[in-house]
């Protein structure tokens, strides 16, 4: 980015409201607004001049005053399953990583929300890099914006899962914003069905997303049990779960047959008796659920073992037996770390925090 650009607007962080606000405050007419969007995400024009239906006078105020500046592609991974994973330049230095998952009916996009994560839970590599910094509008439509850019037309982006790095209900405002263009209509048009936020609980963000945005919720919940579910996903001890289910049964008012997803790591001899099945079924009983069992995924130093894939659909069966939708995720892209909790970035480990995991995770093993 030029010194000049850098006075410049990144017409890539706002959403149709945002756009509106912007074109009034310029003295032009908000439907100006759809009008640039549907050059910038469906055209993929993203020079003003090429903007026709502009007038002249516009189209030179755009180039002078604005910009359509896109994160950087540095590297690129594809995997033999056909999983693609971008490490993506953000501006002052910071690297986050998306992941494109195909599959015979839809593509999936990965995204990040953050630069690293200040959550902590306990097997999860992005929570070792500590929190950096959210991520801009520009910088979480901008990672559909390259991946959609790079695959081009034989694949498309049909779905979104905010789940990449970073807990995306601790960056609201921008999270929201590039969901609201994910899914409107004159920009990628997805349907709120097909865009998924995923969250390890932060209780007062969920009622205010339910109140402002209508998409598909996934909880990371792990365990069943306050005392375990400290240690693995320490917001917890803040949101414990009676304060987290009451939010999940707010979200599902919201349509009749709306249901959570809950994501459930598989940890080796931490969550996985059947007893800690049973727990689950007793906890999710007044929640339309599904459950979506995840194969603990090891990175370099993780402090656990994944599940046997016997106990794994061990554990799958109880909770089929017992009326609840069970998937197990299939894992995705390993020869290229894109899995869950793989995703790594760049970011400088200002909280020595792998230290503490190993406190931490020591204690666990201690107490279950
Ligand atoms: N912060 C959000 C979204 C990011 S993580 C959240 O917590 O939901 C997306 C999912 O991957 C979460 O369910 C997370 O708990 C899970 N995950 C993290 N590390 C993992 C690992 N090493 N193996 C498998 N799943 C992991």
């Amino acid at each position: 980015m030029s010194v000049k650009e850098m006075d410049k607007v990144n017409l890539l962080n706002f959403d149709r409201k945002g756009m509106e606000a912007f074109f009034i405050a310029i003295g032009e007419k908000p439907f100006r607004a759809t009008q640039l969007l549907k050059w910038i995400y469906q055209e993929g024009i993203s020079d003003f001049a090429q903007m026709t239906n502009l007038s002249k006078s516009l189209r030179n105020y755009l180039t002078e005053h604005c910009y359509i500046d896109p994160p950087e592609i540095v590297f690129e991974q594809n995997a033999g399953d056909g999983t693609r994973k971008w490490l993506l330049q953000m501006s002052c230095g910071n690297r986050v990583e998306t992941v494109f998952i195909p599959e015979e009916k839809r593509g999936t996009l990965c995204v990040s929300s953050q630069v690293g994560c200040a959550l902590a839970c306990t097997f999860c590599s992005t929570a070792k890099q500590g929190f950096n910094r959210n991520l801009t509008t520009a910088e979480i439509i901008g990672q559909l914006y390259v991946a959609q850019n790079r695959l081009g037309e034989e694949k498309k982006i049909t779905n979104v899962v905010m789940m990449g790095m970073g807990e995306p209900l601790l960056n609201f405002d921008n999270v929201v914003a590039a969901m609201n263009l994910m899914m409107d209509d004159f920009s990628y048009g997805l349907s709120k069905r097909r865009v998924t936020i995923s969250t390890s609980g932060v209780v007062p963000a969920m009622y205010r997303l339910t109140t402002v945005c209508d998409v598909s919720l996934a909880v990371s919940l792990h365990a069943a049990n306050d005392a375990l579910r400290n240690q693995l996903v320490p917001i917890n001890q803040k949101y414990p779960l009676h304060e987290l289910l009451a939010a999940c049964r707010d979200n599902v008012k919201l349509a009749p047959r709306r249901t959570i997803t809950f994501e459930y790591v598989m940890l080796k001899g931490i969550n996985d008796t059947d007893a800690d099945a049973r727990a689950l079924i007793k906890l999710l009983k007044n929640v339309p659920s599904k459950l979506n069992l995840i194969p603990f995924n090891p990175f370099p130093n993780s402090l656990y073992d994944c599940s046997t894939p016997e106990t794994i659909d061990r554990f799958r069966i109880i909770l089929h037996n017992a009326g609840l939708v069970t998937t197990v995720r299939r894992t995705r892209g390993e020869d290229i770390d894109a899995a869950c909790g793989q995703l790594v970035g760049k970011v400088v480990d200002k909280s020595r925090r792998h230290l503490k995991l190993q406190q931490q995770v020591a204690s666990v093993a201690a107490e279950v």
